[in-house]
């Protein structure tokens, strides 16, 4: 009987004990040499807890594998010695420089991970930039076109002399993809990873989009326009992020391949696909090529949309962004959907 009591007592102070709350979960730390966020809806903050550490680990993993900052780093044996030999790397590693050439051929060469050949030259916190000379010695080594990939062996080697590449362009969009990936692996639905420009969301914030600010260039607390989003990835580009002025130049860390130069045709540029991997890709291609061009190319690939913040100010939509066109007063009332956006 008391046994039985016992037992029975157990059970409703089990069943009293504080249910595992659901919640909105968030962390954010520094990694991969920027702000790393995760948030997440845990029905259990043990499990949400696990699983934000895990997103954390993954992005540390690929940090040690892609850094260009880490002389150890497989990337950097690349640059060390890929202008003697094959050098061969892990798979992973590989298959991202393999998929940086798919970015740089719908990009026509804007999106070039060889840039780095004249890019190491700029060192921003210190306000160094290279020389014309410099640049002009430099600039012939800058061409994807001398990354030599054998997949059998997964080895890169660099066809001109004094090549360099780094996946700063692309390398943050992959760890928040692998961050989704292992979130959607713990059962989680509904979720956002951010690795510094670039974020990727899973569901939605209960039945509402989250809503991505863009801000203005130069004013970090004005907001240009707000983008509704769920499960889809975006990543903004600015030439605010890392830069210093001289004599009424800004140098900042995007490059134009072709040039050497700091890529000056737009402010800020923000692009929404699927995967953020593609996201940041694409995100440099309208500083180097412009924006008209740039939004060419993206309407013409499906998947892709941008929002362009232009040197006058002015704001430029991909059509799949672009507010309806007016309607004529006489027209009936329009089905409210979610297929377009007014900023
Ligand atoms: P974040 O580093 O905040 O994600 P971006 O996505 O705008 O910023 O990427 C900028 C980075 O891309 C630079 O710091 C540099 O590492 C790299 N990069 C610069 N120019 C190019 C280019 N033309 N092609 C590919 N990568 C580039
Ligand atoms: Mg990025």
């Amino acid at each position: 009987m008391t046994t039985r009591l016992a037992g029975m007592l157990t059970f409703v102070l089990m069943s009293c004990a504080a249910p595992a709350r659901a919640d909105w979960m968030q962390r954010t730390e520094a990694i991969m040499g920027t702000r790393c966020y995760v948030e997440l809806w845990a029905d259990d903050p043990d499990k949400g807890n696990d699983a934000i550490d895990a997103v954390m680990a993954e992005l540390r993993r690929i940090d040690n594998l892609m850094s260009h900052y880490k002389p150890e780093s497989e990337l950097s044996q690349i640059n060390q010695y890929a202008n003697e030999r094959p050098v061969q790397v892990d798979k992973e590693l590989f298959d991202l420089i393999k998929l940086s050439t798919h970015f740089s051929q719908i990009t026509a060469g804007a999106f070039d991970i060889t840039y780095a050949s004249v890019g190491y030259l700029y060192d921003y916190p210190n306000h160094v930039h290279p020389t014309e000379a410099q640049i002009r010695a430099k600039l012939p080594a800058v061409n994807w076109h001398n990354l030599l990939l054998d997949e059998a062996h997964h080895s890169v080697r660099f066809e001109h002399a004094g090549m360099r590449i780094d996946l700063g362009g692309i390398g943050k969009g992959y760890a928040v993809d692998r961050g989704i990936e292992i979130l959607k692996a713990r059962g989680i639905t509904r979720a956002l990873v951010t690795a510094g420009g670039d974020s990727r969301i899973i569901g939605d914030r209960m039945g509402r989009p989250w809503l991505i600010a863009i801000r203005h260039p130069d004013n970090p607390n004005k907001v240009v326009t707000r983008i509704p989003l769920s499960d889809s990835a975006v990543s903004t580009s600015g030439d605010y992020e890392r830069f210093f002025d001289e004599d009424g130049v800004r140098y900042h860390h995007i490059i134009d391949p072709h040039t050497g130069h700091s890529a000056s045709k737009v402010r800020s540029a923000t692009v929404l696909a699927p995967t953020a991997t593609q996201t940041d890709g694409m995100s440099k291609t309208a500083f180097v090529l412009g924006p008209e061009k740039a939004i060419e190319i993206i309407n013409r690939l499906p998947e892709y949309d941008a929002v362009f913040i232009l040197p006058d100010g002015r704001v430029l939509y991909s059509n799949g962004l672009r507010p309806p066109a007016p309607r004529p007063a006489s027209a009936p009332p329009a089905a409210t959907g979610a297929g377009s956006v007014r900023p």
